[in-house]
């Protein structure tokens, strides 16, 4: 967090005002890294989807992009189920006052899980304590083990919340509305009263039959939306990981219900790819498939792509989650819009006399890989963030050169000799060729192992040194930030290796 805030990556919100909970900004670099992020997932969901790789029977995959209102009729939310249904269950402390979601609560119990008339110890997985109760349960019980609170039985008399003291404090879970409200225009009535969109899926099911009216897509295809969402978020914690605003990226995908399931399974290994491929490559990401009673009901499958962030460590976050939501969605927004989202198929149905196909008329299943560009930043963040102290910079940051805000440096040795003006005709040139993707940054102030210890902490890949040298046989060094080695290069060689280097 302290190099996130000491190079621009990420500052609290209304920071000169004391900060405001929940609500998280991105300096230079990190909205950078994000657009990169954001840059990355629409050329990889929506122009060259998949990188090309087929779909379960061959075809090749189409998606089209939306970009909806964060405001929408209020009903939206209604048939979605979000007002009244968009409820986590809470409990709270009656000690404390603090809240906590329900299924983020655990408890330390004896191993042989009865505690007879001993308390046992409630913690929410942040750290500090996680690890003062878990060292009062073992101080009660010796050899304890970890379950979910919902797994003993109300009334909790003897459970001790998270920062409590005394035992019985925790209420029975209730539910809390995670919605923003607000009201559009002059009159200030109720009645009038709209929502900030909780998460950018629904402008999708609402533009379903628009997209297939006006574009030339046939299912199978998907509809990708990407923007702000907001979430009362009870207890935002841990970073930007838990936030009140948070931006998402989101597929739907709609395809023929017999051929769902194969879908589903193609959008989660492709999606579990795509992080690796960005740079979360270690142990660090899994992909869990929700067990059959974490479900909703329509849902045939899901799976969370996670990463193994320090704050949940050993546990993992939620970076991802790929659902197969069924027809539920445009079921739903059928019954309470009253307009017909069913979808008529021209390539099914009985084959007819002149060989074409009499058609099918169903209402398509929908694979939702879902993921939140805020975590998936912090994450990279994170597998990035590498101490080292035998080096000029103690901390340094590996991003993938893909994400990487600031894509090179040049720097001129010294400030003098011709170096300037040679450093400046290849930024120049760098500028022109790679400028859309990120940053091309120039320094000629201060000693090169502190400018070289600068890019590491950014993250830069490549610096590119202007010594001496560079005049006379018209090379120059070019230093990888990973292993700090230097190379030399010719001049003109330098494009054609950043773009190798930056897979452009
Ligand atoms: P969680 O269980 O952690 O609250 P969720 O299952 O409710 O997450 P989804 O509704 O599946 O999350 O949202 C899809 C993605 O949006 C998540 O995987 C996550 O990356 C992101 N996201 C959801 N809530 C937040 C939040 N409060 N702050 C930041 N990102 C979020």
């Amino acid at each position: 967090m302290a190099l996130c805030k000491r190079r621009g990556f990420v500052f609290q919100a209304s920071d000169i005002y004391g900060g405001i909970n929940g609500f998280w900004d991105y300096g230079p670099l990190g909205a950078q890294l994000k657009k990169n992020l954001r840059d990355a997932w629409w050329q990889d969901m929506i122009l060259n989807p998949c990188w090309g790789r087929r779909g379960p029977g061959g075809q090749r995959v189409v998606n089209v992009p939306l970009e909806t209102c964060i405001i929408q009729h209020p009903k939206v939310w209604e048939a979605s189920g979000h007002v009244g249904g968009f409820n986590d269950p809470m409990v709270d402390c009656k000690e404390t006052k603090g809240r906590y979601r329900y299924d983020h609560v655990m408890v330390f119990v004896p191993e042989s899980g009865d505690p007879g008339d001993k308390p046992v110890f409630a913690y929410v997985g942040d750290q500090p304590t996680e690890a003062k109760q878990k060292k009062k349960a073992e101080k009660t019980f010796g050899a304890i083990k970890s379950v979910a609170l919902s797994s003993l039985p109300q009334p909790w008399t003897r459970v001790i919340g998270p920062d409590a003291e005394k035992p019985g404090t925790l209420t029975e879970p209730r539910m809390f509305n995670l919605m923003f409200d607000t009201i559009p225009g002059a009159i200030r009535d109720e009645a009038n009263k709209a929502y900030l969109r909780p998460e950018t899926a629904q402008g999708v099911f609402l533009h379903f039959k628009n997209v297939v009216d006006s574009t030339r897509v046939k299912i199978p295809f998907g509809i990708g939306n990407t923007g702000r969402s907001f979430r009362n978020e009870v207890t935002p914690r841990n970073f930007t990981f838990r936030s009140r605003e948070f931006e998402q990226a989101e597929l739907e995908f709609f395809c023929h219900p017999d051929e769902s399931r194969d879908w589903y399974v193609f959008w989660r290994d492709f999606r579990m790819d795509w992080w690796k491929a960005i740079g979360l490559a270690g142990e660090n990401l899994i992909l869990r498939e929700h067990d059959k009673d974490e479900l909703s009901h329509y849902s045939v499958g899901t799976s969370d792509v996670e990463y193994r962030f320090p704050f949940t460590a050993p546990g993992f976050g939620e970076l991802e989650g790929i659902a197969h939501r069924g027809n539920y969605d445009l079921t739903q927004h059928q019954t309470h819009s009253k307009v017909k989202l069913d979808y008529f198929d021209t390539t099914r149905g009985e084959t007819l006399p002149n060989g074409g196909k009499k058609g099918e008329r169903y209402m398509p299943h929908c694979i939702e890989p879902a993921a939140g560009l805020d975590r998936g930043a912090l994450a990279l963040i994170c597998e990035g963030y590498t101490v080292d102290p035998s080096r000029p910079s103690p901390e340094f940051l590996k991003l993938h050169p893909r994400v990487a805000p600031i894509k090179a440096a040049v720097f001129p040795l010294m400030d003098k000799d011709g170096m300037p003006e040679v450093a400046d005709r290849l930024t120049d040139e760098l500028f022109a060729k790679f400028g859309r993707y990120g940053f091309i940054e120039s320094d000629a102030k201060q000693s090169i192992g502190k400018r070289y210890a600068r890019m590491d902490e950014a993250g830069c890949p490549y610096c590119f040194t202007v010594d001496g040298d560079s005049l006379k046989d018209q090379t120059v060094t070019v230093r990888d930030r990973d292993t700090g080695q230097q190379q030399r290069l010719g001049i003109g060689q330098v494009s054609g290796f950043l773009g190798e280097k930056l897979g452009l």
